[in-house]
Parts: C-alpha cells; sequence; structure tokens
C-alpha cells in the first residue's frame, strides 16, 4: 500500500487527466515533430484554453495545463484542425512512440509501418511503449520504451526488448513488432491491466531470436548545436506559451526529445529567447524536479522554486532530486540526492528514491542551503 496514488494510465488528449491546476492534455506529435505551424497553434492554444503553461514530458510529448472542462471541447478542435488529434482514445492511447530526433531517411517509413501495426497489436498496458531509435549509435535507451529499434555495430536495424541487451535481426519490421508484443503478453507480462517489457525480462523470459547487440550507445545530447540543428533546453522541462511563439516564429520544424530539450531543426545558430536554456552548463540542468505544489494534488511542497533558490548553490558535477512526495514521479530510480517534500519540511536521501530511507528529515530550504553552503559538511 502506498501513500500516494498509482493512476496506471497515461494522459491524452482526448482523455486529459485532473491535476491540481486543471486538466493536463497531453499531446503526442505526429512522428516526434511538429511544423511551425503545430508548433504555434499549440502555443495559441495554450493561452486561449489552458494557463498558458506547457510541459515537455520524458516521452517527448507536450502537454497543455490548466485547462477546463468547459474549454477542452473547443481546444481539441483547435488541435483538430492542425492534425494533432488521433481519430479516438483508444488509437490515442496506443501511439507510444519515441523517435529520435536525429532521423535518418528510414526513420519516417519505420514509424509509419509502426503506427499501422498499433491496430493489430494485443491489448497493451497503457504506458507500453515503443522507441524508434534509429541513429547511428541509439540515444534513447534512458528513455521509457519496452520494444526498441536500433542499429548493430555493422548499421542494419534490430528489434530489441526494453530490459534484455540483445535483440533480432529486422526482417519484416511490422510483424516482428506484433509478434513481440504478442510474446509479451502470451509469456505473461500483463496482469490488472498493467505491466512492462524490462519486469518480464528480469524474471527469466526472453523472446526468441534475440542475439545481436545494438552499437555502442551515444551519452545523452546537450543543448548547443548538433549537426541535425539547434538543441534547446527547457528548465524541468517547462515553458510558456510565448516561448513556443519564439520558437514556432523563423520557421523551422521542431522535434520534442525525452531529455527536456526541443531539437530545432536546420538551425545553424543558438536562438537568444527568454526561458531556453542553451548553456550545457546551466546547473538547472543538474536537477530534476517534479511539478510539486500547488499544480500537483498530492504534492507536500514547493520542488521547483527551491531548486531554482538550490541551483547556484550545486557543485560542478553535483546532481539532485527534488520530489514533492514519496511517489518520485521525475526521477522514479535512484538518484545521487534526492529531497522529498513531506508536509513538514524535506527529507534527504542519498544514492535511492523518493520513497527511501532517509539520511536527514525535516529539513527547512534554509537549512538545505546551509548544508550546502557549509564548506566541512558532508556533500548534500
Ligand atoms: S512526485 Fe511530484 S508530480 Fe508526482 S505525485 Fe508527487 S508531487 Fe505530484
Amino acid at each position: 500500500m502506498t501513500a500516494w496514488e498509482i493512476k496506471g494510465w497515461c494522459p491524452g488528449a482526448l482523455r486529459p487527466m485532473q491535476s491540481g491546476d486543471g486538466l493536463v492534455v497531453r499531446i503526442r506529435p505526429p512522428l516526434g515533430r511538429l511544423t511551425p505551424q503545430q508548433a504555434e497553434a499549440i502555443a495559441t492554444a495554450a493561452e486561449t484554453y489552458g494557463n498558458g503553461i506547457i510541459d515537455l514530458s520524458a516521452r517527448a510529448n507536450l502537454q497543455l495545463r490548466g485547462v477546463t472542462e468547459a474549454s477542452h471541447p473547443r481546444l481539441i478542435d483547435d488541435l483538430r484542425a492542425h492534425s494533432l488529434i488521433d481519430p479516438d482514445i483508444e488509437t490515442e492511447s496506443l501511439r507510444n512512440l519515441i523517435m529520435t530526433p536525429f532521423r535518418d531517411a528510414e526513420s519516417t517509413a519505420l514509424a509509419a509501418t509502426l503506427t499501422a501495426a498499433l491496430t493489430r497489436m494485443p491489448n497493451l498496458p497503457s504506458k507500453f511503449g515503443f522507441a524508434l531509435d534509429t541513429g547511428p549509435r541509439p540515444v534513447l535507451m534512458q528513455a521509457s520504451a519496452d520494444i526498441r529499434v536500433e542499429r548493430a555495430a555493422d548499421g542494419r536495424l534490430i528489434l530489441r526488448p526494453d530490459g534484455h541487451p540483445l535483440g533480432q535481426r529486422v526482417t519484416d519490421f511490422g510483424q516482428q513488432a506484433i509478434a513481440m508484443a504478442n510474446w509479451f503478453v502470451q509469456s505473461g507480462g500483463v496482469t490488472n491491466g498493467r505491466g512492462r517489457m524490462a519486469a518480464l525480462i528480469a524474471k527469466g523470459h526472453i523472446p526468441p531470436n534475440c542475439t545481436l547487440a545494438p552499437a555502442e550507445p551515444l551519452p545523452t545530447p546537450t543543448p548547443g548545436l548538433h549537426p541535425d540543428g539547434a538543441l534547446v533546453a527547457l528548465a524541468f522541462g517547462q515553458m510558456r506559451a510565448e516561448t513556443l511563439h519564439a520558437l514556432a516564429a523563423p520557421g523551422h520544424e521542431l522535434r520534442p526529445t525525452p531529455w527536456r530539450m526541443l531539437l530545432i531543426v536546420g538551425a545553424r545558430t543558438l536562438p537568444q529567447i527568454p526561458g531556453l536554456i542553451t548553456d550545457p552548463t546551466d546547473p538547472i540542468l543538474r536537477i530534476t524536479a517534479c511539478t510539486g505544489a500547488p499544480a500537483c494534488p498530492q504534492a507536500q511542497g514547493d520542488t521547483r522554486g527551491l531548486a531554482r533558490h538550490l541551483a547556484p548553490h550545486l557543485a560542478a558535477t553535483q546532481t539532485l532530486h527534488i520530489s514533492g512526495c514519496a511517489k518520485g514521479c521525475a526521477h522514479p530510480s535512484a538518484a545521487e540526492t534526492t529531497l522529498t517534500a513531506t508536509g513538514t519540511g524535506y527529507d534527504l536521501i542519498r544514492n535511492g528514491t523518493a520513497h527511501d530511507t532517509p539520511s536527514l528529515t525535516a529539513l527547512t530550504p534554509q537549512a538545505i542551503l546551509d548544508h550546502l553552503k557549509a564548506p566541512n559538511a558532508p556533500h548534500l
């Protein structure tokens, strides 16, 4: 039994989720990209129907916040007019697909094949997803996905179940993706409508013909200029509609990434737009903080205000996870240092998750800062 609520499903646009600041409406960009016109439409919709805040999720989707029951239908109409809405809830919930922002000629065709195959998949848990990580070397291994398409060292494609080091040579991508999803269900991967591939693999189940390793993965990219364009980061993956308007204005395609960054395709200079982080050494990039209070109804305290307060005092390579409650949405795995809001201050957990045993409890923001500044204090 946990003290927090486990929803077990992801919000969409057609099936939004209630939060502390209204409905959260998640837009899954078709083929992982936004035309400048679509980006402009989303920015306008965020201002018109929501509170102007736009999140970039860990699955490279965009979320509008502060939408009301009354404004939701008109929002959907506007987004549908820009081809940003699936035909129905079932199609929307099936389309859990992350694509590498660094594409090659094959990526779009593979995405179309997978999209068509989704309708022939078995009944999969709503968090079950796919990653098309088809650049020369994988970059999405840390992003949430259950079935991954990557390249082996020889450049040919493999289909790899998450949690297993080896994958199958791709010969008929659509059929193989369906077969692996069927294998997952038939091997007992789903319990009470939930389940993830890595958990099934961890129990010793391995799909057939998985014999090929992916190429050496690339490190997670940082903000700056890349061969495909300019990567810009958003503090905590959040921006205001004005920032998206400014990003859309020069007319570049935008590709959301699972790293709280957007790729401005083809840009040769870094934009100077308020709300964007272009310096890879900015300490705010080393802090992970969930929505927290007041926008999340389960939060026991502020997260992002504290993060901005602490960021200038972090040591050069130090990382920090700040969680509004013990659920730890923003960083479910263990972190070097976690601060968990409890309602009576913050618990400090070292090398653990937001709900692990703390080494210090009931810290005030000032006590945390003092701890950071004290020269001989144990490192936070
Ligand atoms: S971890 Fe953060 S976002 Fe998740 S439920 Fe708790 S307060 Fe809300």
